[in-house]
């Protein structure tokens, strides 16, 4: 499955450059060791256009990554792939989401078959990135969802014990 990271599995404090900003959302350690006893590979796709917009240095990124890392080995799991995507949006590349090239290469390197695939995050670009990759699509919205969903996910889950039910569910009714 493929994870966004702020806003999905830490709080979203915008461009994070200070270890001390990371905080593991509620249950997400939980809900990310119980998906993977279940089989399911845990794979980040991040963008942190931070660093391209020169508001995050690359020693910065990755010292809250390693919190983050940290973090998560409370709960004994651990990520089976990172990808980051460093660049500010309309700088040239294929990686930022919506682009699903993030997804599209872990599918590559890790072998995934994306159909049975996951994307679950906080934003609408999740949404996106993670159809476009062919996956299913889980939004996590802690708030309640009112506007119409552009584009529209699979599941809609308020947190993360929902996350794992929606995905325990349809990955269980296919089998
Ligand atoms: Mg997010
Ligand atoms: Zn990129």
């Amino acid at each position: 499955m493929f994870l966004d990271r702020d806003g999905t599995l830490i709080y979203d404090v915008g461009y994070p450059r200070d270890p001390r900003q990371v905080q593991l959302l509620p249950g997400a350690g939980q809900a990310l060791k119980k998906l993977k006893e279940q089989g399911f590979l845990l794979v980040l796709v991040s963008n942190q256009s931070g660093i391209g917009r020169g508001l995050v240095t690359a020693e910065q990124a990755e010292q809250v990554h390693q919190e983050f890392l940290s973090q998560l080995e409370r709960y004994g799991v651990q990520l089976d792939a990172v990808y980051y995507c460093p660049h500010a949006p309309g700088e040239q590349n294929r990686c930022r989401k919506p682009s699903p090239a993030m997804l599209l290469q872990a599918a590559k390197e890790l072998d995934l078959d994306l159909t049975r695939s996951f994307m679950v995050g906080d934003k609408a670009s999740d949404v996106e990135a993670g159809k476009r990759a062919g996956c299913q699509t889980v939004l996590l919205s802690t708030k309640p969802v009112l506007d119409e969903l552009d584009p529209m996910p699979d599941e809609v889950a308020g947190s993360w014990p929902e996350v794992v039910q929606c995905i325990l569910g349809r990955s269980g009714a296919r089998g």
